[in-house]
């Protein structure tokens, strides 16, 4: 049963159409890997499924809900989705505990305690749990975007959505943040994830989509990364070497 459907999926902004008919879909558990140019529709992709854009047409599905449908319940969807974006958005005057413990504690209505206990395993999840006290510009990026991942974790997401989560960082601090992802993806979290790291999305991902000009260009396993299939795709590929 899969999780996360896109069936021929279009989206425009004004005269500029973005997505031309995009399918993929994603099975509980598995790992994708979207990929592909800048302004291929990656993101735009990514925001349709959490309903952050609406499609002008086509069908997307996301456990169990009907995301194209006017009539979504969107609090209920994004009950069930998590997404994590290149710019971290933690609160500043806040600590990263209080950070990670705001959604649970409004949202889902938990108590204190409760709360700070699932703040508490997520910040530990991504090795920050010595930090929970700190304040956001007292870390790294790398930290902050594990603070950002742990936040959303908090809510105990169904499914994953990751765009381009380590693009804002050092080179130097995306590893302990792609070490997270990845630790994630082993726990048999769904996730979705744009990236341009090839070699982590060649270690992670199950399945790997590649979008050229808002279509689904080549899509399998993570071996159409050493062995593409199109002109495009090898082009794409050998640009990252
Ligand atoms: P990618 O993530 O693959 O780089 P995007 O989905 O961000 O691609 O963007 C695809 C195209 O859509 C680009 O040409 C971009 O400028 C355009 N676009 C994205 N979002 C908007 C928006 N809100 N309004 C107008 N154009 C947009
Ligand atoms: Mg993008």
């Amino acid at each position: 049963m899969p999780i996360v459907v896109l069936k021929d999926v279009k989206k425009s902004f004004g005269s500029l159409q973005v997505l031309h008919g995009v399918s993929f879909s994603v099975e509980k558990g598995e790992v994708l890997a979207l990929i592909g140019a800048s302004g291929s529709g990656k993101s735009t992709a990514l925001r349709c499924i959490d309903r952050l854009e609406t499609v002008n047409s086509g069908e997307i599905e996301v456990c169990g809900h009907k995301v194209h449908d006017p009539d979504l319940d969107l609090r209920k969807l994004r009950l069930d989705v998590g997404i994590v974006f290149q710019s971290y958005n933690l609160f500043p005057h806040l600590t990263i505990r209080e950070n990670v413990t705001l959604a649970p504690r409004s949202v889902k209505k938990l108590g204190r305690k409760e709360a700070n206990d699932i703040a508490m395993a997520c910040l530990n999840k991504v090795g920050l749990g010595e930090k929970a006290d700190n304040y956001p510009e007292q870390l790294s990026g790398g930290q902050q975007q594990r603070a950002a991942i742990a936040r959303s974790l908090a809510m105990e997401p169904k499914v994953m959505l990751f765009d381009e989560v380590t693009s804002a960082l050092d080179p130097k601090l995306t590893g302990e943040v792609l070490k997270v992802i990845e630790a994630l993806a082993a726990s048999g979290m769904t996730m979705i994830m744009v990236t341009h790291e090839m070699g982590f999305a060649r270690r992670v991902a199950d399945r790997v989509v590649f979008m050229h000009q808002g279509l689904v260009h080549e899509s399998g396993t993570a071996g159409i990364l050493t062995d593409p299939q199109t002109a495009e795709l090898r082009e794409f590929v050998m640009n990252d070497l």
